[in-house]
């Protein structure tokens, strides 16, 4: 079995700041140290069920936050960005068996998270087919077009709740909770075995029920905070500018999807 993880940092339990997510803080190392721990307990559960190759993409910020001699010896790591559209997704293909996302967050445009945004801080929101998407979303459908099962999700409780309603076959584990600028966190270690038998149970179970249906065609609209940056993302070829801050794009392969938000999620 061959695994592959995306891994983000604001669904990370005990993240609630900004200033924490950011490398060149002195509270960034701490966050740092639970995103591997979460990373490794779901290497570890999956390979309590039987995988035998895990591919890591590290997607938060300038993707260089896991410790990669602290994961098991089986996790190729890949750090950093390819500037290709996959993005939080990058290295996955058709040869995976399931996908994990794990310390994913609630997207722009909702209030699961005082850390809620969608790739990045400048969007108002993103919506595929009316639906209000996050980088789960965005993810989840990059693993779909690749036909992998997304199996798990660690991350914060209303993306959770979004995951399961969007992929009723996904196993969730909500590593905290939030009401306005406060999170209710689980204790670190109690995360990470939340995450590992999690992870185990997924994989032995049926992925079939967790692959990701998708749909014949993509309509996108994106809703930017900065007007001057919807203006701009109009003359995106096939995109169209429909209000002061709004775009939005429509196609039927969801390649060219991803390659629109590479270059119109500023
Ligand atoms: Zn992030």
């Amino acid at each position: 079995m061959k695994i592959f993880i995306t891994a983000d940092i604001e669904g990370i339990t005990g993240a609630t700041k900004w200033e924490e997510t950011d490398q060149t803080n002195q509270y960034f190392l701490e966050l740092r140290e639970q995103m591997t721990a979460e990373v490794k307990a779901a290497c570890e559960g999956a390979l309590n069920a039987g995988a035998k190759e895990i591919v890591v993409k590290d997607s938060h910020g300038w993707g260089c936050n896991l410790l990669h001699k602290k994961l098991p010896r089986e996790v190729k790591l890949i750090r950093s960005w390819a500037a290709h559209p996959y993005s939080m997704m990058y290295g996955i293909d058709k040869t995976f068996d399931a996908t994990l996302v794990i310390g994913y967050h609630s997207q722009a445009g909702t209030d699961g998270s005082p850390l809620a945004h969608t790739m990045t801080g400048n969007m108002m929101h993103v919506k595929i087919n009316d639906l209000l998407s996050s980088e789960f979303v965005i993810s989840a459908y990059t693993s779909g077009y690749e036909g992998v099962p997304v199996a798990f999700l660690a991350g914060d409780a209303a993306l959770c709740r979004h995951a399961k309603s969007f992929l009723p076959g996904i196993t969730t584990v909500a590593v905290k909770e939030a009401e306005g600028s406060a999170t209710y966190n689980l204790h670190p270690d109690l995360a990470a075995d939340m995450i590992r038998e999690g992870v185990e149970n997924a994989l032995k179970g049926d992925l079939s029920k967790c692959r990701v249906a998708m749909p014949k065609t993509f309509h996108v609209e994106m809703g930017y905070k900065r007007h001057m940056d919807a203006h701009r993302c109009g003359f995106y070829p096939g995109a169209k500018q429909i209000g002061p801050n709004i775009v939005e794009f429509t196609s039927n392969d969801y390649f060219e999807v991803l390659r629109f938000f590479e270059f119109c999620i500023l």
